[in-house]
């Protein structure tokens, strides 16, 4: 499971555009962000909302390989299928 600050880390680097929309303003900084962030946080969203290591696509905001999006490949889901051929090769 990943930490809070893990989680607002990854959601500035590959959600916070998305969110950013929904949320009908711009966050600014990467600290107003979090403040804004934090309380909305979850334990379920840090054990459910998941997040490639290696690509950072999300359950939101999956990756496309031809033509299909990508699914988790580990109960973890923090590698997807797009990534999983990466990850074996790095091994
Ligand atoms: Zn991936
Ligand atoms: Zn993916």
């Amino acid at each position: 499971m990943r930490t809070i600050d893990e989680h607002v880390q990854m959601m500035w680097e590959n959600d916070h555009l998305p969110w950013c929309k929904e949320m009908g303003h711009d966050p600014g900084t990467f600290e107003d962000f979090a403040e804004q962030l934090r309380p909305q946080i979850t334990e379920e969203d840090l054990k459910l909302v998941g997040v490639c290591r290696v690509c950072g696509c999300t359950d939101n905001n999956a990756c496309v390989v031809l033509g299909d999006p990508c699914y988790w490949v580990n109960d973890e889901h923090d590698l997807c299928s797009a990534c999983k051929n990466t990850e074996a090769s790095n091994k």
